[in-house]
């Protein structure tokens, strides 16, 4: 079968489609047939050779950790059946196991000896067909159709958004999205569905971010510097805005940090420290999602409208056309590359 994939050769990652054997037995009992896989951040750094490692003994990795599968076989163990949609869960827990991987935490993971389908050390979905074990596949419903690709980062931002629930102890409700990709959109989602009062920041004056937003009542500012006051709850979503997130976090506010920063910027520890402290300010950092992370996703997106979730779909490349999947412009927001078209 074909399957992108990139081989690392510690001179940078080099991308092609390939043929590859039909996945092993060893990756689980359930076969699907890939609909779709999406492409973010992680899979562009990948592709540059900056990170992912493939699984042992071997020189190449099959890409792909956004799936969205048609379920071929499926053991009757697993409550799946041919025909249904899965999307399979990232992160296996590492081989010690760690006490958050032991107690099925694994996005938690405190060794780093994990591993992650189409990042380290396991294959992903990027093939026409993939196996994964009935205990990290995800039922996806069928009204969500080809936006249950959108779960995966879905997942990754409903626990930033438990996390912030916890951490957040304003009684009022504004809430700050930095950066409108698929993350900071799927953000603003679900701090919409929160009745949080939604403001987005993105660079982008034209194509479908600026709508997006506001179709969820969200208002959208092209640069910080337009935001009125402070925030309860603040997602940076990009990567490049993070002083401004902490400034403009509220006091008994959260920041809650999904994107790492890319630039690196001079910290004043001391001025950090004594804004956190006078004002009771947290910092948070996540990554990653487990199973209830993906479960929780899923109901949250099937309560969002459908068009709106499909119109984070904004580039659709067939496999054989994958490169262009990886020269995404400012105003494209996901990328799917199809399988099966
Ligand atoms: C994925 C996570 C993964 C992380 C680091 C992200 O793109 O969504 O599941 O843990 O990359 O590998």
């Amino acid at each position: 079968m074909r399957a992108l994939s990139v081989r690392s050769d510690g001179t940078g990652g080099h991308l092609a489609v390939r043929q590859v054997p039909e996945p092993p037995v060893g990756d689980g009992d359930i076969l699907a047939e890939t609909l779709a896989v999406g492409v973010c951040g992680t899979d562009r750094e990948i592709a540059a050779g900056r990170l992912g490692c493939p699984p042992e003994g071997r020189d190449w990795l099959v890409l792909g950790h956004e799936s969205l599968g048609r379920v071929l076989e499926a053991p009757a163990r697993s409550g799946l059946v041919p025909g249904d949609l899965i999307t399979g869960v990232v992160r296996r827990p590492d081989p010690v196991p760690c006490l958050f991987c032991a107690a099925g935490r694994a996005d938690l993971c405190e060794n780093g000896r994990y591993t992650e389908r189409g990042i380290l050390g396991r294959d992903g979905f990027a093939s026409e067909r993939f196996r994964v074990e009935p205990g990290y596949a995800i039922r996806v419903d069928p009204a969500l159709g080809l936006a249950g690709v959108l779960l995966e980062p879905a997942s990754v931002v409903t626990k930033a958004w438990e996390l912030l629930d916890l951490a957040v102890r304003r009684p009022s409700r504004r809430a700050l999205v930095l950066g409108a990709g698929p993350i900071g959109l799927l953000a603003a989602l679900l701090g919409a569905q929160r009745g949080f009062d939604v403001h987005v920041v993105d660079r982008a004056r034209s194509g479908p971010k600026p709508a997006q937003a506001r179709a969820l009542g969200a208002a959208y500012h092209t640069s910080p510097g337009d935001l009125d006051g402070t925030f309860d709850a603040v997602l940076e979503c990009c990567g490049e805005l993070i002083r401004e997130a902490i400034d403009r976090t509220a006091p008994a506010g959260a920041l809650c940090l999904v994107s790492e920063t890319g630039p690196k910027a001079p910290v004043d520890l001391a001025d950090l420290s004594r804004d956190l402290i006078s004002r009771n300010k947290m910092i948070i950092g996540t990554v990653n999602s487990n199973r209830h992370h993906f479960e929780a996703a899923h109901d949250a997106l099937l309560r969002a409208d459908r068009k709106w979730l499909e119109g984070l779909l904004t580039r659709h490349v067939a496999l054989d056309a994958w490169e262009a999947a990886f020269t995404a412009g400012p105003e494209d927001v996901k990328t799917v590359i199809r399988f099966g078209t």
